[in-house]
């Protein structure tokens, strides 16, 4: 299998290799030091702000979209929500259906987000914002910074979904100002699905510790509190946490988050370059590091999606709803090779040949 996917991606043949593992009781000492030790290298490649504190959800990183959402809010906010795709839009349903008060800044799928569409939003007495870094249903990249900097002037609460974007695109949480980060474990972390993180600067613990929500599951005092001696409330996917433990070490290895941000750069630049010799053009007008949206111009998204699965055993991602037979989505992030890149256009190339493209 050659998985070009945006998660599940690939993993590295040591992360794999824990998976085959019988699976250990987690309420140890042990295990303690391996979540201790998590928390730190998420802290670091996030370059969160001193103080900052980050708790593992046995959920995908929706469950942590809300976990946020009902934590961090309440009737008395009132949310600016960035609209660029299905992420965008699941923020929109989070928002309707914990009952927050919220605007949608709605952009066409594609665009970028300007300046000067965000700041139509300028002092209208906004106290959160809701963004997904790379809108991965585009590949879309919003710019954190001058996010951070509409925030910080208007006192807004500034919630950063990095699910697709964490080690792929640079991202700077103390400098960007972001009181909240939230990531999983099968998009760059390229270990199985099942763990979503979540990273508070002092101002998100400070609103977690104010707030009053009545849920069990996803109560984030509960979780740092828990914390803070290396354990969670209820059983983790045990595995997986330690597969993302050596996925973070693996990483620190390899020279640190901004090597791995830089490799994925890389992988993303050499498909790009190869592309140019096939049918198909760029979707997003400000493309993130993690995937390529591309629009064949010459056959249907998702026929080329069967076929390339079917026949070539290679995974790419098809879109959903109204962007199923128009768009395509090729991930760089995980185990991918530049050679990987060849034999994913050489098979594209074999298939204009036969006529299907
Ligand atoms: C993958 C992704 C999610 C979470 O999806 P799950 O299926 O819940 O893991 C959320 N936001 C973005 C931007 C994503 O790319």
């Amino acid at each position: 299998m050659l998985n070009f996917t945006v998660g599940p991606v690939m993993s590295s043949e040591e992360v794999c290799a824990i998976g085959a593992e019988q699976v250990p009781y987690f309420r140890t000492a042990e295990f303690s030091a391996v979540m201790f030790e998590n928390e730190k290298y998420m802290i670091e490649y996030t370059k969160a702000p001193e103080g900052s504190r980050a708790v593992f959800m046995t959920c995908s990183s929706t469950g942590s979209m809300e976990a946020v959402v009902m934590n961090c809010f309440s009737k008395d906010d009132k949310v600016l929500v960035i609209n660029g795709g299905s992420f965008g839009h699941r923020f929109v349903e989070l928002c309707e259906i914990h009952k927050i008060p919220y605007v949608a800044l709605e952009l066409e799928y594609g665009k970028k987000l300007s300046k000067e569409r965000l700041y139509e939003y300028d002092n209208k007495g906004f106290t959160g914002l809701l963004v997904n870094v790379d809108e991965t249903s585009t590949a879309v990249l919003y710019d954190t910074m001058m996010i951070g900097e509409f925030c910080k002037k208007n006192n807004i609460f500034y919630v950063c979904d990095c699910v697709s974007s964490f080690l792929a695109d640079p991202y700077n949480m103390a400098e960007c100002g972001a009181d909240v980060m939230i990531t999983g474990s099968q998009k760059v972390l390229a270990c199985p699905p099942g763990i979503s993180i979540i990273v508070l600067a002092p101002k998100g613990l400070e609103r977690v510790a104010n707030s009053k929500v009545r849920t069990m599951y996803f109560d984030l005092k509960n979780a740092l509190k828990n914390q803070e001696r290396g354990q969670t409330p209820f059983t983790p996917a045990v595995g997986i946490l330690l597969q993302i433990n050596e996925r973070l070490k693996e990483i620190a290895r390899n020279g640190g988050a901004d090597a791995e941000v830089a490799r994925i750069a890389a992988q993303a630049e050499d498909f790009r370059r190869k592309i140019l010799e096939l049918p198909f053009v760029f979707v997003s007008e400000s493309p993130a590091n993690g995937v390529t949206s591309i629009h064949p111009t010459t056959a249907n998204a998702y026929d080329i999606f069967l076929t390339l699965k079917d026949e070539y055993g290679i995974w790419i991602c098809p879109n959903g709803g109204n962007m199923k037979d128009i768009i395509l989505r090729v991930g760089h992030i995980g185990a991918l090779t530049h050679e990987d890149n060849t034999t994913l256009i050489n098979a594209l190339k074999d298939m204009q040949k036969r006529g299907l493209i």
